[in-house]
């Protein structure tokens, strides 16, 4: 029996997991995927927002503007890669620079300082920015992450303070009450006091095999462009077009990692795996983006990708428990990556019968990241280990070290795609052309696995389909 069972191993997931590792609660987290970080987490704008956008008086306004705040203690304690490199919303026309004086209202009622800038100030401030730009809103606050390790840290440290994670494990049905839920899953059946619905898109139908339905779920995709790594200061701050009915509208914003992303579009599918990417979207972005930037170099660009918005039928997120000991925190849509840390506190606050653990340590282990290091410090850690030393992906400068740890630590990476979105390598020009082999080889040979049961990714995803005569596992 556990005290409390968490349904997605998504950033909502994570975060209450971490929350809850605090106390002497025995807690379980049950992903349907086989890592963490497999859904909209791991497909989005990556941008810690300020929080003069969402409306006030909103669950979505309320915690943003608290989750904002947490990041900078957040990513110190767990090593991960954020920087507050501000944002600033760009109005080409007399309409546009009215809804920013909107905002610079809202900002006001959300308590978050923003700043009108005239149209010289964008170009002293940005002189990449598109010269049709007539205001603009900055609000210096507003952070990029990234969400993978973010995911992954909390999960990580969750787990190091006593959290089980279960992959692999799709929840079929859930039934009972406050005391003894039961949980039906592919793999078990589990029992809880306590059960949290953490399921992203897919939060409504947990919630309707247990409760009367209330909200309802669609999911509104989003497509991006990624582009390489050129000029660290091609662009500094996250540039937004200004809002409309259908979001945050396009961004052109550097990432973590001196890469660029242009995007999201927005538009309602079916299907709540649908992330596929087309042309004419593509295209559509390409043209909103010149209100921000005029000359982007697609020629650049590396990938994309799409995520999906999870879009309640009550206009907010999902939070609240709707029988005793049964909560829904879905519905998450933008801003959910910011929000996500402040929604944890007050979901732990349901669990009633807890109390603070004293081993809870709020930090994990830090990662090594060779290509940040000196020359001096490279050195030191070559001689300690030379596998720090044997560089396996030759566009992000990954060592086989740094691919080791990312598989051996708690909630390690089990997967190819899993060593990607831990420590970067496939994330490169070559999209994983030369190192994937030796991802593969490190894979098997830390697990103990068949080569042939090395999976790129999702399940089924087999990388290699065949042994030639002779071959060896390593
Ligand atoms: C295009 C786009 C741009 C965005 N940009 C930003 C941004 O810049 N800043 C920001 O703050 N927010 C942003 N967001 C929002 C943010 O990404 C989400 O709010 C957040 O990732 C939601 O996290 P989650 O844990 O609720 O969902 P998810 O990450 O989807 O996690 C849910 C998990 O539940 C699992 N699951 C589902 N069903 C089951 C089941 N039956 N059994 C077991 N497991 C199950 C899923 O596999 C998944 O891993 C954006 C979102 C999109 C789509």
């Amino acid at each position: 029996m556990y005290d409390v069972i968490i349904i997605g191993a998504g950033v909502i997931g994570a975060s209450i997991a971490r929350e809850l590792s605090k106390y002497t609660l025995k807690v379980l987290v049950i992903e349907k995927e086989n890592d963490v970080c497999e859904g909209t987490t791991s497909a989005n704008s990556a941008i810690i927002h300020s929080g003069y956008d969402p409306e006030p008086n909103t669950k979505k306004a309320y915690y943003n503007v608290l989750g904002n705040k947490m990041y900078d203690k957040i990513c110190q304690e767990l090593d991960v890669s954020f920087r507050r490199n501000g944002s600033i919303t760009i109005a080409v026309d007399d309409e546009e620079a009215k809804i920013l004086d909107e905002l610079v209202e809202r900002a006001r009622l959300n308590n978050v300082e923003v700043k009108i800038l005239n149209q010289q100030e964008l170009q002293e401030i940005e002189p990449n920015i598109t010269k049709k730009a007539i205001k603009g809103l900055l609000a210096p606050t507003a952070g990029i992450i990234n969400p993978f390790e973010l995911n992954v840290a909390l999960m990580e440290n969750a787990m190091d303070n006593g959290v089980e994670l279960s992959l692999n494990d799709k929840v079929l049905k859930i039934s009972g009450e406050f005391g003894n839920y039961q949980v039906n899953t592919t793999k078990s059946v589990y029992h809880s006091k306590y059960l949290i619905n953490a399921s992203g898109v897919f939060g409504d139908e947990i919630n309707d095999t247990i409760n009367k339905s209330y909200f309802e779920i669609k999911a509104r995709k989003g497509e991006y462009f990624v582009l390489d790594h050129f000029d660290n200061d091609f662009i500094k701050h996250t540039l937004f077009n200004v809002p409309s009915s259908k979001g945050k509208g396009v961004i052109v914003a550097p990432t973590t990692s001196y890469n660029y992303i242009v995007g999201p579009s927005s538009e309602f599918v079916d299907s709540k795996d649908d992330v596929s990417t087309d042309y004419i979207t593509l295209n559509q972005i390409k043209k909103s983006a010149t209100n921000l930037v005029d000359n982007i170099d697609y020629s650049k660009q590396i990938r994309q990708f799409a995520g999906l918005r999870a879009v309640s039928s009550t206009k907010d997120f999902v939070i609240d428990s709707p029988k005793k000991g049964f909560i829904n925190v879905t519905g998450i849509q933008s801003p959910g990556l910011t929000a996500a840390p402040a929604i944890a506190i007050d979901v732990a606050k349901f669990i009633e019968e807890k109390e603070l653990k004293v081993t809870y340590n709020p930090r994990r282990k830090p990662i090594v990241r060779m290509k940040n290091l000196s020359l001096e410090e490279r050195n030191a850690l070559v001689k300690q280990d030379p596998r720090y030393g044997n560089i396996i992906c030759r566009c992000e400068k990954i060592s086989e070290g740094e691919i080791v740890d990312a598989i051996n630590r708690n909630c390690g990476a089990t997967t190819v795609k899993g060593v990607k979105k831990r420590v970067r390598p496939g994330f490169g020009k070559c999209q994983g052309g030369f190192c994937e082999v030796s991802v593969v080889n490190i894979l098997s040979r830390e697990l103990n696995k068949n080569i042939l049961d090395i999976e790129y990714g999702k399940k089924g995803s087999n990388v290699v389909s065949n042994k030639m005569g002779g071959a060896s596992n390593d």
